[in-house]
């Protein structure tokens, strides 16, 4: 079974993937494919350089992320240019990393991606989950891992598409407002529930 995991900032989603990681499930982890097409020796990373020049490079000639970050933030025809690069590079190395997986027998494919919704990648996946907490914890929990204060961690939260609006798309909802261990009991009621096989 094909599974998306998401979330809101600092809902927990990485808390969440990682104790279905312990318990022996594979994760695809859409920011480390995002970070791993860009580096210097794939084909994304030439045409990025070729499309927005050698000054979105760092001098050790990895790119400038938060540079490309503020060029398209704002330039729309920028910004789509780059995702029509970067998109495709990103499906065709999950897909890669699915198929190694199935390859050694795997039968879950925990998909953690932050943009699920967002993105056209729910068509990776049969079930998805969504790592809920109130937008209070969710604003604590961001301050104080971010060191961000409280306007600058509100304004990071109200650029997202709100949690209380993803869990209407969900398939299953895990609260992550308590403690870590009423957390973890909730992906066991879940993997017994949809009968999920690492
Ligand atoms: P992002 O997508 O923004 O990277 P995330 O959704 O992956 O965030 P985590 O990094 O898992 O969120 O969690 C956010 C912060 O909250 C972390 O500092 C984490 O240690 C803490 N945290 C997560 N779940 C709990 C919990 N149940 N109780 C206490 N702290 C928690």
């Amino acid at each position: 079974m094909m599974v998306g995991l998401t979330g809101g900032i600092a809902s927990g989603k990485s808390t969440v993937s990682q104790m279905f990681k312990e318990k022996g499930f594979v994760i695809i982890d859409a920011d480390i494919a995002s970070r791993k097409v860009v580096e210097p020796d794939q084909p994304a990373y030439r045409e990025i350089v070729q499309v927005f020049g050698e000054s979105i490079l760092l001098p050790n000639q990895t790119l400038d992320r938060s540079k490309l970050g503020s060029i398209i933030f704002s330039d729309e025809a920028k910004r789509q240019k780059l995702n029509s690069i970067v998109h495709p590079a990103v499906r065709k190395q999950m897909e890669s990393w699915k198929n190694e997986a199935l390859a050694v027998g795997k039968q879950t494919i925990i998909y953690d991606i932050p943009l699920l919704f967002e993105s056209k990648l729910t068509n990776l996946v049969e079930k998805t989950i969504v790592v809920f907490v109130e937008e209070q914890v969710q604003l604590e929990r961001l301050m104080e891992r971010n060191h961000l204060s409280e306007s600058e961690a509100l304004a990071r939260i109200a650029s997202q598409m709100p949690l209380r609006e993803k869990i209407k798309l969900a398939d299953a909802v895990i609260d992550n407002n308590g403690e870590l261990e009423e957390t973890r009991s909730q992906i066991e009621e879940l993997i017994k529930q949809w009968s999920l096989h690492p």
